[in-house]
């Protein structure tokens, strides 16, 4: 049996025609814009986003950072939920490069933020204050459930910002998951946000990159603030032939990465020791939780290691597994089959 990994979706590995494509790529030198393979995939993301530009970058990171400093002096502020990637989970980037002040009002279970505590949140015009630049929110957000946000909240939210003129960034890592699980399009979700970042290489399973879009004059910005910050890059066209072939085969099939989320999470909550709030189950990620304290987390995850099953204990009595296109329905059987029998040996 091979490995069952479920620690991200970021351990995916390129497919065939993707390996197929990159060997085929016509390329050039991007940081002339003369690589027509990332023309090709920049132009594609934009039309599929509905936004007049986009711009590739290495990384999902690198994607928050360019489009917060594109639309942040130094010294603002961007309102962003306390559980948000960018306030976590990106070396606190937007402060040490951009100098800019994250505002961070709580994240419901569901990804959302109360929209009182949006509007609340917005500076006032007082010398005392920063001043608010950006409002950011996070779809499907990673670390609330892999939650997906709705287009009535993320058109709420927007609503907000524009009684402000503050513009709206969706760190959109995963998504073509919450699109998918919503039954929705990325175009419709993102309508009336100013500027989306996707990865490409999560759960559509590319080597490297992620994509911004926006308006052609923040895209322009944000090609600017890329390359100052070493991000560009030559013939990367190899990486968005990739891209390409994500954009065109590997969406639908996430609804498979979610069917098995559901079944991995219905069979954890049935095992002694172990749960999942069910209803928040609606992506690729599941939480379980630890009952009754005779384990740690880290015996666990060790065991399974052992057992051929790898995940990541998050916090002192809970698991994060991501279900991905490296994880099949015979993954899943064996991963419920191995922690069966641990939780009910011991
Ligand atoms: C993974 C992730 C990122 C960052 O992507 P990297 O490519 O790992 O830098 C940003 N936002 C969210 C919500 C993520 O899950």
């Amino acid at each position: 049996m091979d490995t069952v990994d479920l620690r991200s979706d970021t351990v995916t590995l390129p497919t065939d025609s993707m390996r197929q494509a990159i060997l085929d790529a016509e390329l050039g030198d991007d940081v002339f814009e003369e690589d027509p393979t990332i023309n090709d995939l920049e132009a594609k993301a934009a039309t599929v986003f509905g936004k007049e530009a986009a711009l590739i970058v290495p990384s999902g990171t690198m994607a928050n950072l360019v489009s917060v400093l594109a639309h942040c002096d130094r010294g603002t502020e961007v309102i962003l939920g306390d559980k948000a990637h960018t306030y976590m989970y990106e070396a606190g980037g937007i402060a040490a490069f951009g100098g800019v002040h994250p505002r961070t009002p709580k994240n419901f279970d569901d990804g959302t933020i109360d929209l009182d505590e949006i509007r609340g949140a917005v500076r006032p015009d007082n010398v005392h204050f920063p001043q608010t630049a950006l409002i950011g929110l996070e779809n499907s957000h990673n670390v609330c459930y892999g939650s997906p946000l709705t287009k009535a909240y993320i058109d709420e939210v927007a609503a907000i910002g524009q009684e402000h003129g503050l513009p709206l960034h969706i760190d959109g890592a995963r998504i073509f998951n919450a699109a998918v699980a919503l039954e929705t399009t990325v175009k419709d979700l993102t309508e009336n946000v100013h500027s989306v970042s996707f990865c490409l290489s999560k759960g559509l399973s590319c080597p490297v990159g992620s994509v911004v879009c926006g308006s052609a004059k923040f895209i322009g910005k944000a090609r600017r603030i890329r390359k100052g910050l070493g991000g560009g890059m030559r013939q990367a066209g190899i990486l968005a032939a990739a891209g390409i072939i994500a954009l065109d085969e590997m969406i639908e099939r996430l609804k498979l990465d979610h069917s098995n989320a559901r079944r991995l999470a219905e069979g954890i909550d049935a095992i002694d020791g172990l749960t999942v709030q069910m209803d928040l189950v609606k992506t690729n990620i599941v939480y379980a939780e630890l009952e009754g304290g005779s384990k740690r987390p880290d015996e666990v995850v060790t065991a399974m290691k052992e057992k051929g099953v790898k995940f990541f204990a998050v916090g002192p009595a809970r698991f994060r597994m991501v279900t991905n296109s490296g994880v099949g329905a015979d993954g899943i059987d064996h991963a419920l089959k191995e922690l069966s029998s641990y939780f009910a040996s011991a």
